[in-house]
């Protein structure tokens, strides 16, 4: 979809994530959206999960020598341009993961804080947050929560940091104890008109924000839009462009995709729906 065509290598993004089989979210959404914008996956698997459109039924985490064996066998072969995290599955693999963070500073992380499914099954077993949050989230370039999942992660944080899950407008000051560089608020969850996010950046040092809108589309196949707007994010940073340009892009993408995934679109053929419609985004849709 973008044209790469400063460089002769597509630039390549390290994906960890766990593995959903119906193909709508984790490994198999972010592989789809790195490609679909023009970038190269490799991906470590930290969980399989057993699960169709109609929910989570088993989560099984990979035993974590085994996440970091994969890690360290890629990362000594291939140099990334960027790494995007998705589901985490127990805090063994947080540890493992934050070590391997340490020693490649220098590559850009979206971090995508997947704590519970979307049909409501917990992924990131309780044990795991608090270091979740401490070791990894002040490592990453961007973390993209949404709205229940900010208000888990403040909450953890500071116990009396209560946060409105339909309001986006939360303070810098109560922001700043996530411990994060730049956050991305996902308003898909907020009363708002419009599919609102906010990027707070540099919250540690020199705090601003900005505002990206979208139409709000009310669709069925929605499963994997976290994964998907992270991903594309990705891949945009490993392009070399700035954060604001990359979350642009991205959220352009995932319109498309959820826009073209639903049934009875004209001139698009429709995505095997499951018999909750709650399916993939289109993310070869062009
Ligand atoms: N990653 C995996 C492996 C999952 O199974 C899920 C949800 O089931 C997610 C991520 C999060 O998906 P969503 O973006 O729909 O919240």
């Amino acid at each position: 979809m973008y044209s790469n065509s400063d460089q002769t290598t597509l630039p390549s993004v390290l994906v960890i994530a766990g593995f959903d089989p119906s193909g709508g979210a984790g490994l198999l959404a972010d592989t789809k959206t790195i490609h679909a914008n023009g970038g190269y996956a490799c991906s470590v698997m930290s969980a399989i999960t057993v699960q169709n459109t109609q929910g989570v039924q088993t989560v099984e985490a990979v035993e974590s020598k085994l996440f970091g064996a994969q890690l360290k066998a890629l990362a000594e072969d291939i140099q990334f341009d960027a790494i995007k995290i998705g589901m985490l599955a127990s805090l063994e693999q947080v540890q493992v993961l934050s070590e391997f963070l340490a020693q490649n500073a220098k590559i850009p992380v979206v971090l995508d804080p997947v704590l519970v499914s979307s049909s409501g099954r917990k992924l990131l077993p309780d044990n795991a947050l608090t270091s979740f949050i401490e070791d990894l989230m002040p490592k990453a370039t961007l973390l993209t929560p949404n709205l229940p999942e900010v208000k888990t992660l403040l909450e953890q944080t500071k116990p009396s940091n209560h946060v409105n899950p339909e309001k986006l407008d939360i303070s810098v000051d109560r922001l700043k104890w996530l411990k994060a560089t730049n956050i991305l608020i996902k308003g898909g969850h907020s009363t708002e008109d419009k599919a609102k996010d906010i990027l707070f950046s540099e919250l540690q040092t020199r705090p601003h924000s900005q505002t990206f809108c979208a139409p709000r589309l009310k669709v069925t196949h929605n499963h994997g839009t976290g994964c998907t707007l992270a991903s594309a994010i990705a891949t945009h940073l490993a392009y070399g462009k700035t954060l604001p340009l990359a979350i642009q892009h991205a959220k352009e993408y995932l319109h498309h995709t959820l826009q073209t995934a639903d049934l009875n679109q004209p001139n698009y053929q429709s995505l095997p729906a499951g018999k909750t419609r709650h399916g993939s985004l289109n993310h070869f849709a062009n």
